[in-house]
């Protein structure tokens, strides 16, 4: 792609690095800016800078949170002994949107994935077994999407905590194999919460 302006081409090129975003739709997108009143630009760069400076995670489950306690975790009236881990807040905000569910999450951060270089020491792993050690929790649910990584997180956190006194379930598998659960709709995805199985059953099958 040539361009006629060096700031344009620097503005693309940040652009095209976001995830699904080729230079075509940089340009595109860059090209709107420009049309638009500054005060567009402004407002969306400072809103990106201002959540990248100033972000926080839950210090309990590590969610997103603008405060040291995620909305989820300090409300009294969810039941914290009962966790469904995780991956991201995609999977928060897909299970929140149920409404089928009144436990804690516990966000590990990723999945185990030596392809990507992402080994357990990299992810919200040691802090959820510290909970479990602690018998903060009756009940670990696994709900990562079921593709290898998933199967691979899960069972290595399995392994470090089955010996404690935890009931671990894992989400019924309405969804397909594969499946990532924010594509999954709401009612499967609600269902498949509240008829989660023992997680043994979902190792020998
Ligand atoms: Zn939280």
């Amino acid at each position: 792609m040539e361009f006629s302006s060096k700031l344009l081409e620097n503005a693309v090129n940040e652009m095209s690095q976001l995830p699904g975003i080729g230079k075509r739709t940089a340009l595109r997108l860059v090209l709107h800016l420009l049309k638009r009143p500054e005060e567009q630009t402004q407002k969306l760069s400072s809103s990106l800078l201002k959540m990248r400076e100033t972000i926080n995670f839950c210090t309990n489950c590590h969610n997103i949170s603008d405060s040291q306690l995620c909305e989820i975790c300090a409300n009294p009236r969810r039941d914290s002994q009962i966790v469904c881990v995780v991956e991201d807040i995609r999977d928060v905000m897909a299970i929140e949107n149920t409404s089928q569910y009144r436990g804690h999450y516990h966000v590990l951060g990723g999945k185990i994935s030596p392809m990507d270089g992402v080994g357990p020491s990299d992810l919200n792993i040691t802090s959820l077994v510290e909970k479990v050690k602690d018998g903060k929790i009756n009940e670990i649910i696994f709900a990562l999407s079921s593709t290898m990584e998933g199967d691979t997180t899960n069972f290595y956190i399995y392994r470090q905590i089955e010996n404690f006194n935890v009931v671990t379930t894992t989400i019924a598998r309405g969804i397909s194999v594969g499946d990532e659960l924010e594509y999954a709709d709401e009612v499967t995805l609600g269902r498949s919460i509240l008829h989660r199985i023992p997680f043994e059953t979902s190792l020998k099958s």
